[in-house]
């Protein structure tokens, strides 16, 4: 099918981070470059919500030539890009929004988990750009996860896959809030550094100055940044800490590149800005952990390059996908 390249090139489309406190909304242009950004709190009701943003769009296309709008929700959507059937942070439950706002705005609209837009514009325009079969794991408070097979984002049968962070690395290991114990998440994650911080210090509470100070003065306040910050600074017991993360990193990217065989694996979220302390070994001890190791090429495991504007990208750039006329990359 022939397009037309300079006819897409020129169209316009809206991105949206729709999170449990702000409504993020994004003008991306065709090479993901972002060209004017607006934020507004989260209202509370659903009614609200679709109100805010339909307002923000409206403001957007106001000062743009829009052609396309696409929502990063954070919360399971249905394979059709329409419907959000459950979002943890927002007042929607088996919601028809995509369509809703597209009847209010005249104009396409697609929904995408908030996860997947985030990988796919990594995909499109960031870490994970050449690459065919793309794993990419998000660890922040838990680990969020988003598969790309062959260019497309791989959502499982009923929209929930894939949920990396829930698989078993020790068995009777640490409990989970997903009710099993052990699971990936409680041993690689920002809550997870926290964790093994406090069980570090409880073993030899003289091994870190800094960090028993910081527990002492506040229990509850210790967070992985400030982990992160500690190791920056050469504190053994934060050091150790980082290496006891990277071990259960490279273990869990062993097992998903077991199953998957990716071609690059892309870590994303909060903890991905702390990358330079972990990365290089997480790559090392996962080359010796690899089934097969040795004797296949390896993954290229990058740190995500877009930060949070990735999920807006990612949904502008999924967007495209619904301008008539347009052939999403993926597709050629
Ligand atoms: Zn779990």
């Amino acid at each position: 099918m022939i397009t037309n390249r300079s006819a897409n090139a020129d169209i316009l489309t809206v991105g949206m981070d729709v999170g449990g406190t702000s409504i993020r909304a994004s003008v991306v242009d065709v090479d993901g470059q972002v060209l004017d950004t607006m934020q507004a709190p989260t209202p509370q009701s659903a009614r609200s919500l679709e109100d805010a943003l339909d307002r923000v769009v409206r403001e957007l296309v106001s000062r743009h030539n829009v052609a396309a709008v696409g929502l990063a929700v954070a919360g399971f959507v249905t394979s059709d890009h329409g419907i959000v059937l459950f979002a943890p942070h927002l007042p929607w439950v088996n919601a028809p929004v995509g369509k809703d706002l597209s009847v209010r705005l005249g104009l396409p609209v697609v929904l995408e988990h908030d996860a997947n837009a985030a990988a796919y514009a990594e995909y499109r325009f960031g870490a994970a750009a050449g690459g065919r079969n793309v794993v990419t794991v998000a660890i922040g408070t838990g680990i969020g996860g988003a598969l790309l097979i062959g260019g497309e984002l791989y959502r499982g049968s009923y929209g929930v896959a894939p949920e990396f962070g829930h698989v078993q690395v020790v068995p009777d290991g640490r409990p989970c809030a997903c009710g099993k114990r052990g699971c990936w998440e409680r041993y690689c994650s920002g809550t997870a550094l926290v964790d093994t911080a406090i069980e570090l210090l409880a073993e030899d509470p003289a091994a870190s100055t800094v960090l028993a100070r910081e527990v002492a003065v506040d229990p509850g306040g210790l967070t992985g940044r400030r982990i992160a910050n500690a190791a920056y600074d050469g504190d053994p017991l934060a050091l150790a800490t980082m290496a006891e993360f990277t071990h259960w990193l490279a273990v869990g990217l062993a097992m998903v590149a077991d199953a998957y065989d990716p071609d690059v694996v892309v870590i994303a979220g909060g903890v991905a800005s702390s990358a330079p302390l972990f990365l290089d070994d997480a790559r090392e001890q996962y080359a010796t952990l690899l089934t097969g190791a040795k004797y296949r090429p390896l993954a290229r495991i990058r740190a995500a390059q877009l930060g949070e504007a990735a999920g807006m990208v990612g949904a502008a750039a999924l967007a495209r996908s619904a301008v008539p006329g347009v052939i999403s990359p993926a597709r050629r």
